[in-house]
């Protein structure tokens, strides 16, 4: 059995809240699955977006830190890309879409087997990717506004960019469960199996600057695990591989585990339940403030300290 079964969420370091939620529920029509603050440091939200159910490989999650924070720099050690799945049909739709919205974005590319990408950023300056593809069997969240067969299916790959490749892919190859199943020039893809929601692209670029976490880059990359059990076999993988990590952390929604990988980059070994629907009915999720039971106490100073927003966003509809 794998004990590593694909991505389970990438989590970046935004600015501003509304727009924050603007552009992933809004623009991109994601389903806010959770609104809740960060574990580490409550004065902050944290937000979910996902399909309907915020299933992992589909989940993106912030921390909106405010228009003041500083920015960040995208560079190697660092996660740069965070590419979404959508269906080959809809890339004239959505390059309507984003011009409508004046979000600017690079004309479409392809790489690798034929994959069609258009690059953009979103209002932080993180760095995204729609990917058009017709591999991809999930079935992305039915917004209603966006026609339900050309919504995001979930996150394709994340992009990695490392001064060399080659101690990341063997972490990824011997304790991760991963292949090699694509390469091209300076990019190389592994995966758990080859589908969307599983790929980490590591792409060797020896000539940039190194990354700086700020506004608008990426904090960490979880792997989805099936269990608590898994997650300790994973642990105990790591530790055959020198890397140290942390102790299982309980994220309410999922458990955790963190290291750093030899690159640079933070991952995280997530599992895969008890999922979103814990603490709040599936069709009302991400509606309220959820908080954890250590900081309830807190709610009063949190609702007041915590910027108010508007959900959903009427402007992208
Ligand atoms: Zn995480």
């Amino acid at each position: 059995m794998k004990l590593i079964t694909g991505l389970h969420h990438v989590t970046a370091i935004t600015g501003d809240t509304q727009e924050n939620i603007d552009f992933y529920t809004g623009v991109l029509g994601l389903r806010l699955v959770k609104t809740t603050v960060n574990f580490d440091y409550s004065d902050v939200y944290h937000f979910y977006f996902g399909d309907e159910f915020g299933t992992p490989g589909t989940i993106m999650t912030t921390f909106p830190y405010g228009k003041g924070l500083v920015n960040g720099r995208h560079g190697k050690g660092m996660l740069n890309t965070t590419a979404f799945s959508i269906s080959m049909d809809a890339l004239d739709y959505w390059m309507n879409r984003l011009n409508q919205f004046n979000i600017p974005f690079k004309q479409p590319q392809q790489r690798l087997s034929g994959e069609v990408f258009i690059y953009l950023e979103d209002f932080d300056g993180l760095g995204l990717e729609l990917v058009f593809n017709d591999k991809d069997e999930r079935t992305g969240y039915n917004n209603h506004f966006i026609p339900k067969d050309f919504a995001i299916k979930g996150i394709h790959h994340v992009e990695i960019w490392l001064n060399a490749y080659e101690r990341t892919a063997a972490l990824l190859t011997t304790q991760m469960d991963h292949q090699l199943i694509a390469e091209s020039s300076d990019r190389f893809r592994y995966a758990v199996e080859d589908a969307p929601g599983k790929y980490v692209d590591l792409v060797c670029t020896p000539n940039a600057l190194k990354g700086l976490a700020g506004r608008g880059t990426v904090h960490h990359v979880a792997f989805a695990t099936p269990d608590a059990q898994t997650q300790l076999e994973m642990m105990e993988k790591l530790n055959t591989f020198g890397l140290e990590h942390t102790e299982v952390k309980d994220r309410k929604y999922f458990t955790s585990v963190y290291f750093k990988e030899p690159g640079g980059v933070l991952f995280e070994i997530a599992t895969s339940g008890p999922g979103f629907d814990v603490d709040e009915e599936l069709a009302s999720l991400g509606e309220h403030l959820n908080l954890p039971q250590q900081f309830e106490e807190k709610r009063e100073h949190l609702v007041e300290v915590l910027p108010k927003f508007n959900y959903p966003t009427e402007k992208y509809r």
